[in-house]
């Protein structure tokens, strides 16, 4: 039987900080300009309220860092 996990426009991430494992979409990604065209994007956890780094360089493929 074939099921549907997820849709496909949500990235997961684990939370550096409380561990909880969530889904996210690219209207929920923060982007913080450090200045020199470097950026980072984060990503708040709903559950303990952290920002987590994602990496979301060579499209939107996230990956937790
Ligand atoms: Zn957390």
């Amino acid at each position: 039987m074939i099921k549907l996990i997820k849709h496909g426009n949500y990235r997961t991430c684990s939370c550096y900080n409380c561990g909880c494992i969530f889904t996210f979409e690219k209207e929920d990604v923060t982007t913080e300009d450090l200045g020199k065209n470097e950026y980072v994007t984060r990503v708040q956890c709903p559950d303990c309220r952290k920002m987590n780094t994602v990496n979301l360089t060579g499209g939107w493929n996230a990956e937790t860092v």
